[in-house]
């Protein structure tokens, strides 16, 4: 006897529908025909079952939080930690919390089950690592929360930066965080990467720094983060977030600089929707796109997963936390609309993303976790085109969001025509 039985599922890969069995939290069995009974069913209806999106890269202390206290006038990253530091003294914990928990809601409405999210440790309260903290424990029947220890203002160029960051490790923030490029060098930006990579390296923890996010050809943080890795032995364990610069580069230094990091096992996480935003804001034309070499990082065998970064504040005034946003301007942004390139930019927001997170059980196989979403669409390429409804998302085996199918109906003259986007 399952709990939960999802039938006439269409599965990435298979010709036919197929049915899941889950008990106690797990996927038990994916078969066409499953015989025995269960305490529920759910009917795909032939729709696109996946496993939960994962976003790599989020700040949970500061969404919904735009305009507070002014807007961004410039645009630009800089003024967007400016803005941030103005807001910091007024901010509390219950505040921070509360604009967390809604950001979580729009999160598991969009299917959205795993979140990797930075968090403010430069603050000497350390208010949102005890709120963010509070609230993981709060919803993690609902969702995974991984946080990482960010020292927003640098962990040399703020004072007591590292002892901050070390204290939000031992409260059980999970990863640790880096800032390089806003060292006040590049030498102390390399330094803060011997550090910090010392840091996790002696705690067994993983990194993922903020890496590289400007639009300086010469800013090449992610050769020290990639030599530091291949170092103390970190393969698999690290991540750069952002190197926006790589865009900029030098051809010839890439092409030396990409093995370097397949080598390491680097895994990179690139944020389309913020960085397209944030980045060629000192540009006349053209602008350039404030993105890592996608195509040429997955073809040197280099894991590539994404992030939405923030949700309407200071570096993003828009967005409603919906990952297939994320991979929809990617798309473009990237050049990447070439029927396995928009699949391997949906595996960012899936199966990349559970390397970059070295997340365990993750997929729809047999003794994997019994998260899943049931999207309006027939495949990875169609939920890219049409960002459907949701129309289920499921945890440990149970139903925790619904959604409406969205369907238009046209009326022409006296008479009325049912609108499906799908050819
Ligand atoms: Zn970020």
């Amino acid at each position: 006897m399952f709990d939960l039985l999802v039938v006439n599922a269409k599965i990435h890969g298979k010709k036919e529908l197929m049915q899941i069995g889950c008990k106690d939290g797990k996927i038990l069995e994916v078969a066409v025909n499953i015989p025995s009974k269960s305490k529920e069913i759910i009917d795909a209806d032939g729709y696109f079952v996946t496993p939960p999106f994962i976003d790599s890269h989020l700040h949970l202390d500061t969404p919904l939080s735009m305009g507070m206290p002014r807007l961004n006038q410039s645009g630009t990253l800089l003024e967007g930690i400016k803005i941030w530091g103005e807001l910091k003294p007024e901010l509390t914990r219950k505040t921070i919390k509360a604009r967390a928990k809604k950001l979580l809601l729009w999160s598991i409405a969009k299917g959205n089950l795993v979140i990797r999210s930075h968090v403010d440790t430069t603050d000497p309260s350390l208010m949102a690592v005890d709120a963010l903290i509070e609230l993981r424990r709060e919803m993690k029947e609902f969702i995974d929360i991984q946080l990482v220890a960010f020292p927003q203002d640098g962990i040399l160029r703020s004072k007591n930066s590292m002892e901050l960051l070390t204290c939000a490790l031992d409260k059980g923030v999970d990863v640790v965080g880096g800032i390089p490029h806003f060292e006040r060098t590049m030498t102390d930006g390399q330094k803060s990467i011997r550090l910090l990579c010392e840091l996790a390296e002696k705690r067994g923890l993983m990194v993922d720094m903020h890496c590289d996010e400007s639009d300086d050809p010469f800013s090449r943080h992610i050769e020290h983060l990639t030599f530091e890795t291949q170092r103390l032995g970190l393969h698999g364990r690290v991540a750069g977030s952002h190197l926006t610069s790589m865009h900029t580069m030098d051809n010839y230094y890439v092409s030396k600089l990409l093995p370097l990091m397949a080598e390491a096992k680097i895994n990179c996480i690139c944020n389309p929707l913020v960085n397209m935003n944030l980045q060629g804001r000192h540009d006349t034309y053209p602008k350039r796109r404030g993105l890592m070499r996608v195509p040429e990082l997955i073809g040197a065998g280099i894991n590539v997963s994404l992030g939405h970064d923030d949700v309407m504040d200071h570096w993003y005034p828009m967005g409603s936390h919906d990952m297939l946003e994320v991979v929809h301007m990617g798309a473009h942004a990237l050049h990447m609309t070439g029927p396995g390139q928009q699949e391997a930019l949906f595996d960012g927001i899936t199966t990349n993303g559970a390397k970059t997170l070295n997340l365990e059980n993750y997929g729809l196989e047999p003794g994997c976790n019994a998260d899943m979403v049931i999207l309006q669409a027939s495949s990875k390429q169609e939920c890219i085109r049409l960002r459907p409804a949701r129309l289920f998302v499921i945890r440990k085996g149970k139903r925790i969001s619904r959604m409406a199918k969205t369907n238009a109906t046209v009326t022409l003259g006296f008479e009325d025509v049912n609108v499906d986007f799908c050819p």
